[in-house]
């Protein structure tokens, strides 16, 4: 697995919104920012897959312009997009999209539909994508819902996504599992959505065979990686798994 690292912050930093684009094709959330970042690097057209994990803008707010794109601007696309989220999906983007971005004889969902494929997903689902075997994990980061995933090769190497979350027995199930993470760690103190930088270091020692990045960082929290030694990413980072 290739990923390239879009971002590794949350919103209100200078950093980019934490998102990543694998084996360049399938794209994993698309924060408000993320779509020019995005298509620097990856041909749209070749974009066969996106993930959401919850419907928070830093995670899902600039999906709306591939998906105009796919509507209007395609050609030579040789599927339809394929957007996998939490239940609601499409109805959210046409909930967002009415103050911008799509004309009103766009805004339909059979419209929609023509150039897009929303798949709903949920805790305990499987599914393929490309090479990859995907879990979906539902995460505890209060309301709105917010799923997790491991992507698992056929050679059983897995990596997994934390997307949002508090410290959760899923959490711990994706990082058990797991040969490389992409975890969050929000912030310095415990909270009810997010995860602490003191539960991120614990669950790097619980599960040290995993490694983990932290991502989803305030500066505060990203200071902290690159004093303690974590596995801190930069914008623009490419790994290959
Ligand atoms: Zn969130
Ligand atoms: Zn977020």
């Amino acid at each position: 697995m290739k990923v390239y690292v879009v971002g590794t912050s949350c919103s209100w930093f200078k950093r980019n919104d934490t998102s990543f684009i694998i084996d360049d094709n399938i794209i994993f959330d698309m924060p408000s920012g993320s779509y020019k970042d995005i298509i620097k690097t990856t041909d749209q057209n070749k974009i066969e897959a996106v993930i959401i994990s919850h419907f928070h803008s830093d995670h899902f707010a600039d999906l709306a312009y591939l998906v105009k794109f796919c509507m209007s601007y395609a050609e030579g696309r040789k599927e339809k997009l394929r957007v996998y989220g939490p239940k609601g999906i499409l109805k959210k983007l046409i909930e967002r999209n009415t103050a911008y971005e799509l004309n009103e004889d766009e805004r339909s969902e059979e419209e929609i539909q023509k150039a897009v494929t929303f798949i709903e997903i949920e805790d305990g689902m499987t599914f393929k994508e490309g090479k990859y075997n995907v879990s979906v994990y539902k995460m505890e980061h209060g309301k709105p819902e917010t799923l997790g995933f491991t992507f698992k090769e056929d050679n059983g190497k897995t990596i997994g996504f934390s997307a949002d979350t508090c410290y959760c027995e899923n959490l711990e199930k994706i990082v058990s599992s797991s040969n490389y993470a992409f975890v969050e760690m929000t912030l310095l103190h415990q909270s009810k959505s997010h995860l602490s930088s003191n539960e991120f270091v614990a669950l790097s020692k619980k599960y040290e065979k995993t490694k983990i990045f932290p991502v989803h960082t305030t500066d505060v929290a990203q200071k902290f990686a690159e004093e303690n030694g974590l596995n801190f990413l930069h914008d623009g980072e490419i790994l290959n798994f």
